[in-house]
């Protein structure tokens, strides 16, 4: 095929092109941008006739100018394109990890766009006109959802888990029960971090049970922490025992150098045992049974942004502020504005603006409302797909309340001639990007994590699909 290299178009002749000016102007992509795509496309041709492997019939400088910029204009397509971007959810998985956990309520996104915007009184002080502390900022909101006595920041729950142990047991002694040692999606295990910690980890009872007296044999003067774990994402039933919150704090009273930590997981600000869901306790009940520290995530049933929330005694929390790990693991504005005004939400008794909540909590009237639509939009336009609305559960997700499925409405989705692999994979590779549940030949829609905004794009979506 070398004799064709002659055919291959010269780059100042693309460059003269109308369509090359199209990709500048319409498109708006830089000049150097488009040339150096249309090198490469010009090279991956030489390079295919070089080798005998131009798959196209027929060869003319026309061919390869219409190859090329076919080629070029998808990629000016993809280079708007962003690698972080939305995905509609279709699982009903409120916390999905994968997804990016706890979408932010409309009050959170927009204290981040006003102090990313703008400058703020992230390490200054106001009142006295002097540098502040961003590990202070927010204390005082935190303190009074809790009830804690101080309170910090930091990147995520798995960096508050090590900057605790870290700062209070480096080198000593943390008694934790065989039951709880837990991983957590994959990357979060308790045993890594406390190994990274330099606490060392000894672990009393067994898998399905541990009593007060496995923590009390294993108390000496070495040991800084007794350490309890929320099995977040799993249940143990059956034969098992394991020791209360109440019992380790009374447990550590008789011994003036040990202290409690409860790596609770989750953590609800709110009392969703209240509303019959699951038995995830709230953190100031917590507290209130007298454990010195506690970590959370932000992200999880909270409902804000990713962070790890520490609560507990002023004198300890004051000390990992000082340590130097705390600048590492610190959280920026953004996150700081998120979570304040994610917290507020609760003050002000107006929880259900989180979306995380609202979306717990949801009636299955308007999950139904929601179904019904989107099978009425497309009803007329269904050649030969079959849709279906059925009550289903929706899970919690991201580890947290295990076994708890709150009743919800999906719509199930086939084609006697189409496989419903296929149709998962055009919602997802589509644009929105849809992700949804696939089962026993079915995709399954659940309404109960879609948005009004969100049934009408994927009202558009199914109508390109089908
Ligand atoms: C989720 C979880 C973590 C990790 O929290 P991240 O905020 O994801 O870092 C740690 N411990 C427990 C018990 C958890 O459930």
């Amino acid at each position: 095929m070398k004799q064709y290299l002659r055919e291959l178009p010269a780059i100042y002749t693309l460059q003269n092109n109308v369509q090359f000016l199209a990709l500048l102007e319409e498109q708006q992509v830089p000049f150097n941008k488009v040339t150096e795509w249309l090198q490469e496309e010009i090279d991956h041709i030489r390079e295919a006739l070089l080798n005998n492997s131009w798959k196209e019939e027929q060869i003319s400088k026309q061919v390869f100018t219409e190859y090329i910029f076919q080629r070029v204009e998808q990629r000016a397509i993809d280079f708007h394109q962003y690698f972080v971007k939305r995905v509609i959810n279709a699982t009903g998985t409120i916390l999905h990890t994968n997804l990016g956990r706890a979408r932010l309520s409309e009050q959170a996104i927009n204290q981040v766009i006003q102090v990313a915007m703008n400058y703020s009184n992230l390490e200054y002080n106001i009142e006295k006109g002097v540098r502040g502390s961003r590990h202070d900022i927010i204390e005082s909101i935190l303190m009074e959802v809790t009830g804690a006595e101080a309170a910090m920041v930091v990147n995520n729950n798995a960096a508050a888990v090590y900057l605790i142990l870290r700062g209070l047991a480096k080198g000593k002694e943390v008694i934790v029960s065989r039951g709880e040692l837990v991983e957590i999606g994959g990357s979060f295990r308790v045993s890594s971090i406390m190994e990274e910690s330099e606490a060392k980890l000894v672990e009393v009872g067994t898998t399905n049970k541990t009593h007060l007296f496995d923590y009390e044999r294993a108390i000496n003067e070495d040991t800084s922490l007794l350490m309890k774990v929320h099995t977040s994402n799993f249940k143990t039933i059956g034969f098992t025992a394991s020791v209360s919150t109440k019992e380790l704090t009374e447990l550590s009273t008789q011994h003036d150098h040990v202290l409690v930590y409860e790596d609770l997981g989750s953590g609800a600000l709110y009392d969703f045992q209240h509303h019959g869901i699951g038995d995830e306790p709230v953190v100031a009940k917590v507290l209130n049974s007298g454990v010195d520290i506690v970590s959370f995530s932000g992200d999880k049933l909270l409902g804000g942004p990713q962070a790890g929330i520490i609560v507990g005694k002023k004198e300890l929390i004051n000390k990992l502020k000082k340590h130097q790990l705390a600048r590492v693991l610190r959280v920026d504005k953004m996150t700081l504005a998120a979570l304040e005004a994610t917290v507020k939400s609760y003050i002000q008794g107006n929880q259900e603006t989180i979306p995380t909540l609202r979306d717990l909590l949801l009636p299955l009237s308007i999950i139904k409302e929601k179904a019904d639509q989107f099978i009425c939009e497309l009803r007329e336009v269904n050649h030969g797909w079959k849709f279906e609305v059925r009550e289903d559960h929706s899970q919690i997700g991201g580890g947290t309340m295990p076994g708890v499925e709150i009743s919800t409405f999906i719509v199930a989705i086939s084609h006697p001639d189409i496989h419903s692999q296929h149709l998962v994979d055009l919602l997802r590779l589509g644009e929105p990007v849809i992700v949804a549940r696939l089962k026993d030949d079915k995709v399954l829609i659940d309404f109960r994590t879609v948005t009004d905004e969100e049934v009408i794009m994927m009202i558009k979506r199914f109508r390109e699909i089908i």
